[in-house]
């Protein structure tokens, strides 16, 4: 029998956790020949999630949770459930319930036919404003033309994972962690499947802008280096120009002569290359913030606790 990991990032999720579970389920027993193990990234809740974890770990026997010290949010949250999933193939969920568990049936029949990362794209958007909507269609659109590797446009987490997938994302153990551009980095076989999105189940989203707004700087710096290439760019062009402006200005004050006017375009100019300049090293800074994470080579979290019930069925081996 081949063994599935469910990977559950949760973080402050008592409300759904129940929801879920017995959502999970009702799909899970329609599907008798696969063992499921039900893996909880407990990442650092506030709430009653871990105690609500440990009561179902003692009742089941698929249920396992890892503990982490601390909130380190979810993408590290997922590469500590990569580096403890035992199954064969592993489905990424959220626990609120904005990605249906109905959907997984479909996902395992994709991966039988041999593909190795069967991820879920929305058709809709419930429940998310049009400027959220607006915002994340320029982005990826803007991260596709810099890095030249594709981006999985209006998808999230909510995907299956190849056992050989699992085993390449855990390789990469950078702290600054952008996973959703690490699926298309990685390559293998992908095959995409539509499914409406629904509001959160309850409880409060997570994410806030300023939230986003780090993710999508950290989207951009940690697959491309256009950014530096632009600034390098614009520094070009700007040179030339100055330069033909530079033999404009001499020429006409030799044969006009200068009467000093210009504090104008003097102050515009400086203006403009002042704020280029900021801007430019702004860029670098974000680089650079990059290089220091890494070069600390801190491991990426700390477990505080890792409870497994799951016993392998070596056999199938
Ligand atoms: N999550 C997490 N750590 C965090 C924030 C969120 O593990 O610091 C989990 C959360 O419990 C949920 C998933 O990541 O299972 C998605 O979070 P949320 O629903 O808040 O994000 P959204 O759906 O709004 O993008
Ligand atoms: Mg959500």
């Amino acid at each position: 029998m081949k063994t599935i990991s469910i990977l559950i990032p949760a973080y402050n999720e008592e409300q759904v956790l129940h929801t879920l579970i017995n959502r999970l389920d009702a799909v899970t027993s329609e599907l008798p020949h696969y063992q499921f193990e039900y893996l909880f990234v407990n990442d650092g809740s506030t709430d009653n999630t871990l105690f609500l974890l440990k009561q179902l770990v003692e009742h089941r026997t698929d249920v396992s949770y890892v503990n982490l010290s601390r909130n380190f949010g979810k993408e590290v949250a997922m590469l500590a459930g990569f580096d403890h999933t035992k199954g064969e193939a592993v489905i990424i969920i959220d626990a609120d319930l904005q990605d249906p568990p109905e959907l997984i049936p479909e996902m395992i029949g994709y991966w039988e036919q041999g593909y190795d990362d069967v991820f879920a794209k929305r058709r809709s958007r419930a429940g998310e404003s049009w400027f959220k909507k607006w915002s994340s269609s320029r982005y990826y659109k803007i991260l596709e033309t810099l890095s030249n590797i594709p981006v999985q446009r209006d998808t999230g987490d909510f995907r299956l994972l190849d056992r050989r997938c699992i085993d390449a994302l855990q390789l990469l153990r950078e702290s600054q962690r952008y996973t959703k551009g690490m699926y298309s980095w990685i390559g293998f076989n992908k095959k995409e499947i539509l499914f409406d999105r629904d509001p959160r189940a309850a409880g409060e989203t997570k994410w806030n802008y300023g939230k986003l707004f780090n993710l999508a700087i950290d989207g951009i710096t940690s697959s491309t280096i256009a950014p530096l290439r632009f600034s390098s760019l614009f520094g070009v062009i700007i040179s030339v120009v100055a330069f033909f402006f530079m033999i404009f200005v001499v020429i006409r004050a030799l044969l006009f002569g200068d009467p000093v006017p210009g504090y104008p375009s003097l102050m515009a100019v400086i203006l403009f290359l002042g704020g280029i300049q900021l801007l430019s090293l702004g860029i670098i800074g974000e680089y650079l913030g990059k290089v220091f994470y890494e070069t600390k080579g801190r491991p990426v979290y700390f477990v505080e606790e890792y409870v497994s019930t799951i016993k392998k069925d070596d056999s199938a081996e």
